[in-house]
């Protein structure tokens, strides 16, 4: 038997794992959860179930013991939830926090290749207390989730990113989806998303060099064009024309809008016509324009999507004092509380070179950074040539292994989450969780 932290709602619950069975039970008015394992529970469950244990023979009978532990005395309960030091939370449900997580940072600014959102989801419906941050979720950290209890856990990076043919027990990313399924973990990933944020992960990397102005290096753009279509059509006609023969053969085409308004054009009277028109629409208002002889008249002007302010991959920093490259690198392992970072000098530079300016990419920053003036380039991990091309135009570049540069952001995180949800979540950060590169 187990007894765990009281909670405000929950009494008790009673499961089988060999049996594939559970009962749940509800007492408004009882303060204490309890947990019960039978003897042959597979490994992995123990810790979720909380911090006591006594085995039980499997044998037992499960109806029987659910009638046992009715009638066990509220005083018997209430005494053992008292001794259970774990404040009481509220809970929320899974799909309430995902809304939540999707309102905080949409999911629309993830790149296109990225695989973001929730990723794994326990059979509905689905209470979350613990919220578990990591930057990878490898089998360590699963395991490490599962002994604190995680009901969610917030992997920065994907864990399902290529798509899964089977889910079996041969490889570790299959078997983290098994655990968690086996043990009602919800998995979401938020990635490039929080890349792209204000206050996200490139900001949190920003800091490390120092007081600097910063702006995107790849501006982020809103997810939907701000009006119908994504081309504009515009052309003249006539008086002699007829314009609302022609209008009515528009109005026809699905996909588009229209407007006119009055123009004076060379001396002369006409209606201006403005068409708005999905992509899938414009040959078929091309070949309706051609029939009443107006390409030649016709403008089409591509739309865009409007670009967000401050939101966007990478960020290119101006520090506000110019500094020497030995400050900032010193400056850099202080903020990524590393002992060692990698160091390719720019071409005729040295250490006591100043720079005044930066682009910095968490993770690995090749494509972003490429072509980027500035004297430093900070990111977890480039290729050799983009390193070669970068010194060779006198652009210094620091290197910290990939997910060095991301990892702490987690911290930041825990805090606007732990706002965000009022407390009613238990939010935790990993203590596993690492790169797996170190320096000997
Ligand atoms: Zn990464």
């Amino acid at each position: 038997m187990v007894l765990t932290r009281p909670t405000e709602r929950v009494s008790f619950s009673v499961c089988s794992f060999e049996g594939n069975t559970a009962l749940f039970f509800r007492r408004m008015e009882v303060s204490c959860r309890l947990y019960v394992r039978m003897a042959e529970s597979p490994p992995g469950r123990q810790e979720k179930g909380g911090q006591w244990s006594t085995d039980l023979p499997s044998c037992f009978s499960l109806f029987m013991l659910a009638r046992c532990l009715f009638a066990l005395p509220r005083q018997l309960l209430q005494a053992h939830s008292s001794a259970c030091a774990v404040t009481q939370r509220a809970t929320m449900d899974l799909s309430k926090v995902v809304s939540s997580l999707d309102e905080f940072a949409a999911l629309s600014l993830a790149e296109s290749w990225d695989n973001v959102g929730l990723l794994v989801e326990p059979s509905p419906p689905h209470t979350v207390r613990t919220l578990f941050l990591t930057n990878d979720l490898t089998e360590d950290v699963m395991g490490e989730a599962l002994a604190q209890r995680a009901d969610l856990i917030l992997a920065y990076h994907p864990p399902i990113f290529r798509p899964l043919k089977r889910v079996t027990w041969r490889t570790w990313k299959e078997r983290l989806v098994v655990q968690a399924l086996e043990n009602r973990v919800a998995i979401y990933s938020p990635h490039t998303v929080y890349d792209a944020l204000p206050n996200g992960v490139n900001k949190w990397l920003a800091k490390g060099l120092g007081v600097c102005s910063t702006e995107p290096i790849q501006l982020s753009t809103a997810s939907a064009y701000p009006s119908l279509g994504s081309h504009r059509i515009e052309f003249s006609v006539h008086q002699s024309q007829d314009l609302d023969g022609i209008l009515s053969s528009v109005w026809k085409i699905q996909g588009i809008s229209v407007s006119t308004l009055p123009v004076r054009c060379d001396g002369e009277e006409r209606t201006r016509v403005c068409l708005n028109t999905t992509q899938q629409a414009l040959p078929e208002v091309m070949a309706l324009l051609s029939q009443n002889g107006l390409t030649h008249r016709v403008e089409i002007i591509p739309l865009q999507k409007p670009p967000l302010p401050n939101t966007g991959m990478g960020r290119l920093c101006q520090l506000k004092e110019p500094v020497s490259i030995a400050t900032v690198v010193e400056r850099i392992k202080n903020h990524l509380k590393l002992n060692h970072v990698r160091l390719a000098l720019g071409s005729g530079k040295t250490l006591d070179s100043v720079l005044k300016t930066a682009a910095v990419c968490a993770g690995s920053g090749g494509s972003v950074l490429q072509g980027i003036e500035a004297d430093l380039y900070l990111t977890g991990e480039m290729s050799h040539h983009d390193v070669l091309d970068a010194v060779a135009k006198g652009t210094s570049v620091v290197l910290c292994e990939h997910s060095n540069t991301e990892r702490g952001f987690l911290s930041e995180l825990k805090e606007m989450l732990t706002a965000r949800f009022h407390k009613q979540l238990k939010v935790i950060v990993s203590s596993v969780d690492k790169d797996p590169l170190q320096v000997l």
